[in-house]
Order: structure tokens, then sequence, then C-alpha cells
């Protein structure tokens, strides 16, 4: 018995690697994804690359504001805007994003560019390959990130096994989730202006609809806000 226990101590390690390896290679307990052969469906509200978007008559989004470089926390955008021409304005605004640029080497994705953004001119993607062989390609400007005037969006490598360009037209939903200050009691409620090749995206179900009890709309809070001195809406 003490010889049978000193074996199980001795080689227990190696059986569990064994029959690990063993379920790997049978496919039958695996924990990670073929990746590239099988992608995994992403969240709704995945962080990807970051498009510039068009209103659907082809003007662009971008006012030149530069809150979204302002807010960036790893500093990677940078921005100038310039007034419209008066004869050809780019944007509906007094001023358009004359230089846009993101680096990609630098982002967290943390999508704060997005929530910042007073137009809804930059949105993120579910596209993440950005793979690069020269630290410059990894700096996405207009070129890259602007939409075409029928919302196409554009990208710098042809599309392959890994790069699936139907990732560039699904927006991550932060907006499609929630409304303005990101209020339950505004659930449902398209709070948002179209874009040019997708149209008005539609809210998501919120957590309302997956079962939540007594949301402020139930409890009529969409009209009833207080607004603090500094005219921010308090719950
Ligand atoms: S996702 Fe975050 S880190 Fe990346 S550009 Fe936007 S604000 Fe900056
Ligand atoms: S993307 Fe939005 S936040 Fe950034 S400069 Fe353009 S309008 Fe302003």
């Amino acid at each position: 018995m003490g010889a049978w226990q000193d074996f199980r101590k001795a080689f227990g390690g190696f059986f569990v690697t064994a029959r690990q390896m063993i379920r790997t290679v049978t496919g039958d307990g695996l924990v990670t994804t073929r990746y590239p052969q099988e992608k995994r469906t992403k969240p709704e509200r995945f962080h990807g690359r970051h498009v510039l978007n068009r209103y659907p008559d082809g003007m662009e989004k971008c006012i030149g504001c530069e809150l979204c470089a302002g807010v960036c926390p790893a500093r990677c955008i940078y921005v100038r805007g310039a007034d419209n021409p008066a004869d050809d304005p780019v944007s509906p605004g007094e001023r358009y994003g004359f230089v846009y640029e993101i680096n990609m080497l630098r982002c967290i994705f943390c999508g704060l560019c997005v929530e910042a953004c007073p137009t809804e001119a930059i949105t993120m993607t579910h596209l993440f390959e950005l793979s690069v062989t020269d630290r410059d390609d990894a700096i996405y400007t207009k070129r890259e990130l602007l939409v075409g005037e029928d919302g196409t969006p554009s990208h710098p490598q042809e599309p392959n096994r890994l790069i699936d360009l139907a990732e560039l037209e699904l927006a991550d939903g932060w907006m499609r989730a929630t409304s303005p200050s990101g209020r339950a009691a505004y659930e449902g409620v398209v709070a948002w202006t179209p874009s040019a090749g997708v149209g008005l995206r539609p809210p998501e179900a919120g957590q309302s609809a997956a079962g939540a009890v007594g949301s402020d709309r139930d409890a009529g809070a969409a009209g009833s806000d207080d607004v603090d001195e500094r005219g921010q809406t308090q719950p």
C-alpha cells in the first residue's frame, strides 16, 4: 500500500498531463478555440477597430471638436479641425475634422472616445485583426477610418481568412443599449442619428428585457429627472 501511494505521488501529475493531452488531441474538453481556423462569435458590444461615420447624405459626422482626443486615456488620437468651406461643406457644423489619426499601437480599446463624441462620428466595430509590419502603418488616418460616402468602411489590408471586412459594419453596442445618461428609463428609446450605409441602428434589448424588475420606466421616472446645479441629471 505504501509503495502504491509513493507511486501515485511520483507519477500522479504525469497522468493528469497525459489525460489532458489525449483530450486535446481528440478535441474533447478543449478550453481554447482553434483560432484562426475557428473564430468565436463576439459579444454585441465588442470594442474593435474604429470607424468615422457619415450621415446618410454623405456629410461627415465629425465636427473636429477634439473631445475624443481630450478624453482618450492613451493619448493616441490626434485631431485638427478646420472651418467648413462655405461653398462645399464637409460636415453640417461650422467645422470638420481636417486631420484625424489614431495610433492603434497605443489604443487600449476602452471606447471612451466613442462615449465622448457629441455627433456619434467615431464608433468602434468588431474587427480586431490589425497586425502590421511597419509601425507607421499602425497609425490610422482619415483614409482608413472614414467610411465611404455610401457608408462602406475601408481597411488597409485585403480581406482574407483572418480579416472579415463585414465585421467593420458591426458597431459596438453602447449607444444601442442605452440612451443619453444611460438610464434604464430610456431603454429602447432611439436617441441617435442614422449613418450612411446602415441607417438608423435599432436599440438593443436592455437589462429590463432580460428580467430585471422595477425599471425606472415602470416607475414613470422618464419625465421626472432631477437636475443638479451643473445641469446634470441625478438618479
Ligand atoms: S478606444 Fe480608448 S484608448 Fe482607444 S482611441 Fe478611443 S479613447 Fe483612446
Ligand atoms: S470624432 Fe467626435 S469627438 Fe472626435 S473630433 Fe470628431 S466630432 Fe469631436
